[in-house]
């Protein structure tokens, strides 16, 4: 039986893990920490169940929604409310909805209009005028946004959502990986504009993002059960020094040697390629507060980076976006999770409460916590290393977000095993 050897627990992992598994080899993986799933994990705020990581996939392709239908979770669609955006401190609208990335699709619409002001539509709906191979050699997604659609698009629009979403600025993604076939779309099509409406017609129908029933972290649970079944050798606490085309080395000098060997997380190796390393901490609060009732900004908000008086870069009101979350809470119980780029300040509970009092615009009294937590995550600071015999998968390859790193584990693993047919 062919042999391989996977290391890193988080969903990159674990997926990849599964298909060799399901397509006859014998797997091990080996997880630093003391448990699975990485960037998707639980925590418990006022006694509920609630993600600490990812609470959404991106719905394109189908893939992941297939993944978690395959484990017998139940697929949930968000409040198509949809998000706002808070543009200035004392001006916050509702989030363009027809766009990719924020990059509108019809740029003269109403509500980019109010999104960007006329002058911002106009200068967007320059793009029309334009040749379609005007920035379709871009790379730099920052870059190629403002050369189509002017700066205004690119810093009110398009900033606020891949900082919520990637959390980095358009000028910090590769255009390729956070928006696979878009400068295709550009060239073909001749508009970025033009281009954004096939993108999102080739879509599956509904919402851009789903969830999972309970959570993502079901997902981890689920991968963990079904490997289990497997035969998959699981092993914790088992952080990796060195891999090569042979094996792993464990920091304990022991080594797993295997047919084939995965890295599915970035190691850390001094001579590889430095990305700008964020801190993102998320503060989630469960309040006993009606007056959220309403959900009187949808499921949450983006923020626009700069806007005085406001920390968070993002708002999700988890209760109001997902129905099971609302129902398991029960009456005038909410749950309103932050996002913040770097470390927690001294006094965060505070902060969180009052950044949600001013985003959602209602009043929110200390004494409506039932329950706060913070949770800090570090994005890789290196790029993955390249070895020579070594599958990379997870999102230092794949880009961040788990329909991009699930769908490369699932082709990673689609490629291993055709390698080794006879
Ligand atoms: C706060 C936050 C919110 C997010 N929200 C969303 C969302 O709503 N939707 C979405 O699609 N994406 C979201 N993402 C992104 C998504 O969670 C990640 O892109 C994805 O989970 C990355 O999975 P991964 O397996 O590549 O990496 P990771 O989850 O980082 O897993 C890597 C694993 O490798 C292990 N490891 C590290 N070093 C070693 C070693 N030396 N030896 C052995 N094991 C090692 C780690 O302990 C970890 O378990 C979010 C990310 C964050 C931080």
């Amino acid at each position: 039986m062919p042999s391989a050897v996977v290391v890193g627990g988080g969903i990159a992992g674990l997926v990849i893990a599964r298909e060799l598994a399901i397509g006859g080899v014998s797997v091990t993986l080996l997880e630093a920490s003391d448990r699975l799933g990485g960037k998707v994990a639980r925590h418990i705020v006022a006694g509920i169940e609630l993600d600490a990581g990812a609470e959404s996939f991106a719905t394109r392709n189908g893939t992941v929604a297939a993944l978690a239908t395959s484990l017998g979770l139940s697929v949930e669609l968000p409040n198509p409310a949809g998000a706002w955006l808070q543009a200035s401190p004392d001006r916050a609208f509702p989030l363009p909805k027809t766009g990719l990335l924020g990059i509108p699709s019809v740029p003269l619409a109403a509500d980019v209009i109010a999104a960007v002001g006329i002058g911002g539509a106009l200068r967007a709906q320059l793009d029309e005028l334009m040749l379609g191979f005007v920035a379709s050699q871009e790379r730099n997604f920052g870059e190629l946004v403002r050369r189509r659609m002017g700066r205004v698009v690119l810093e009110q629009l398009v900033a606020p959502v891949t900082l919520g979403i990637h959390s980095r600025h358009p000028n910090d993604l590769d255009v390729d990986v956070v928006a696979p076939g878009l400068r295709a779309a550009l060239l073909d099509t001749g508009s970025l504009a033009h281009a954004v409406r096939t993108l999102r017609a080739a879509a599956p129908a509904g919402s851009a993002v789903s969830g999972v029933e309970g959570g993502i972290f079901e997902l981890v649970d689920a991968l963990a059960d079904d490997l289990s079944a497997r035969g998959v050798d699981l092993r914790l606490s088992s952080p990796v020094g060195e891999v090569d085309a042979l094996g792993a080395t464990l920091t304990t000098g022991e080594i797993v040697d295997a047919d084939t060997v995965v890295l599915a997380t970035a190691l850390a190796a001094p001579d590889q390629t430095t990305i700008t390393p964020t801190t993102i901490t998320l503060a989630t609060l469960v309040l006993d507060a009606p007056q959220l009732d309403g959900a009187p900004r949808g499921t949450g908000l983006l923020v626009v980076p700069g806007t005085e008086g406001i920390r968070a870069k993002a708002l999700t009101h988890s209760s109001a976006k997902w129905r099971w979350l609302a129902d398991r809470l029960g009456a005038h119980r909410h749950v309103i999770r932050l996002s913040y780029s770097g470390v927690s300040p001294e006094a965060w509970r505070e902060q969180a409460r009052r950044d949600a009092e001013k985003l959602l615009g209602v009043e929110i009294a200390a004494s409506s916590i039932q329950g706060f937590d913070s949770v800090e995550w570090s994005q890789p600071a290196t790029a993955p290393p390249s070895i020579p015999g070594v599958t990379l998968v997870g999102e230092g390859v794949a880009g961040t977000g788990l329909a991009a790193v699930i769908g490369r584990a699932q082709r990673e693993a689609e490629r291993l095993l055709g390698d080794s047919k006879p």
